[in-house]
């Protein structure tokens, strides 16, 4: 468990840590999928404690406890933030080559990342809403192996509020709209009828209008991201305004449609926030890595990388969207001197293959990716059935192919 508390006498956050590897925290393992993967591997599991080692706990969830998230959600620290030191010890299983990095929704169902934490070796994770580090808000769990000490941002530091990512939009904005940061930017965008409905809605009321119209246009605007451009007129962000938000260069995605490009950039990371993480490894590696990239989308762990000036010898990428790979592919061969090789499906990774890729590069430096979160997002109401559900299920294969990495590593 972990708070943060304020120190009165000190005048500072301090951030309190009280790490539980077995009871309670955790979940109970079940479901059919996994079983099936994690047949054969019982052997390893007893190197992560916990599960392997009697703690089970009753398979009703009667005992899953929702894992606390932290607020303000800066992580274990932020670019500039003297105040806040914090030093972790990484469970002994955690240890040890390759580094490896995963990234979900930060708001799962109960339990989830209970499990995501045990099965990567009980490694705490670090939750991080990027609005403290961008204009848009984009709240992410992630569970890595890197070291946290001595991080540094991309520079120049995005702007933190609309305004200063795009000035012209200050002409517009009434002042009854409190938004400085935007929401979470989506998979989806919102429609031309909205927007219709919101201008009408405005323009048959006074200035400002009564409290009711305004509580439906921020609701409106919170939801879909809307900005203003006209005299009661909203509109959503573009494509090249999201690229921007999320710290891709211009264009990164131009050249599918429109819907694609939301899709593929709703789902990806926020370049800034994952690069300050993966800075560490700059100084680490002086002749460039091997990374094996999981669920690449359109790499927003590969343009961090490159915008840390992490020379890439060789990417190993799993995507199974030909559009994201296509675009992976364009951005790589322009920017990149190195080896893309591309895999579509994680399923087709298997242990073997994965064997001879360590032997063939000696070895991974970066495991990296986020697996789909279809069925734990919000948004998705439907089909929110958590880790089991078909989609979330494949953090499964991320586990099993870090281990398998870790294992064939091993054996060098
Ligand atoms: N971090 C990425 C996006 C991750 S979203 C980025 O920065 O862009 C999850 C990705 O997993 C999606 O792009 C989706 O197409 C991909 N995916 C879904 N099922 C897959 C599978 N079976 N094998 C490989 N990739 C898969």
């Amino acid at each position: 468990k972990w708070f943060l508390s304020f120190d009165l006498m000190q005048g500072r956050w301090n951030l309190c840590i009280i790490w539980q590897v077995t009871g309670s925290c955790f979940d109970s393992l079940g479901g059919r999928k996994r079983a099936r993967l994690m047949e054969g591997s019982k052997k390893k599991r007893k190197r992560y404690g916990g599960a392997a080692q009697g703690n089970r706990r009753p398979l009703d969830g009667s005992h899953e406890e929702p894992m606390p998230l932290p607020n303000p959600m800066v992580g274990f620290n932020l670019p500039n933030d003297r105040l806040r030191s914090v030093t972790r010890r990484l469970p002994q299983q955690a240890i040890g080559p390759p580094f490896f990095y995963y990234e979900n929704v930060a708001l799962a169902p109960k339990g989830v990342w209970a499990t995501i934490s045990r099965f990567l070796y009980d490694i705490e994770p670090e939750f991080v809403d990027s609005k403290h580090l961008c204009a848009a808000a984009r709240k992410r769990g992630y569970i890595h192996n890197l070291p946290i000490e001595n991080r540094f941002p991309l520079l120049p530091l995005p702007p933190k509020t609309i305004f200063e990512a795009f000035p012209h939009y200050k002409k517009w904005w009434p002042s009854w709209d409190p938004r400085r940061q935007l929401n979470c930017l989506q998979t989806s965008m919102s429609s031309a009828k909205l927007t219709e409905r919101i201008q009408c809605a405005l323009a048959s009321s006074g200035n400002p209008p009564p409290k009711s119209v305004q509580k439906y246009v921020m609701d409106e605007c919170r939801k879909w991201n809307l900005v203003w451009v006209g005299k009661n007129k909203v509109a959503h962000l573009e494509p090249d305004e999201v690229e921007y938000l999320l710290g891709f260069p211009r264009d990164h995605t131009r050249g599918v449609g429109k819907t694609e490009r939301f899709k593929s950039l709703g789902n990806s990371f926020q370049v800034d926030t994952v690069a300050y993480h993966l800075s560490v490894l700059k100084d680490m590696y002086p002749n460039g890595v091997n990374v094996l990239s999981l669920f690449t989308g359109i790499g927003g762990g590969e343009v961090a990388l490159h915008r840390l000036g992490i020379h890439m010898r060789t990417v190993v990428s799993v995507e199974i969207g030909e559009v994201n790979r296509r675009i992976l592919r364009g951005w790589w061969d322009q920017t990149q001197t190195g080896t893309l090789i591309e895999i579509a499906d994680v399923k087709s990774l298997t242990d073997d293959r994965i064997a001879t890729f360590v032997r063939r590069f000696g070895g991974f430096d970066l495991v990296i990716g986020g697996s789909p979160c279809n069925n734990l997002a919000g948004s998705n109401r439907h089909h929110r059935d958590g880790l089991e559900g078909e989609q979330s299920a494949l953090f499964y294969h991320y586990f099993r192919i870090v281990d398998a990495v870790k294992s064939a590593m091993g054996r060098m």
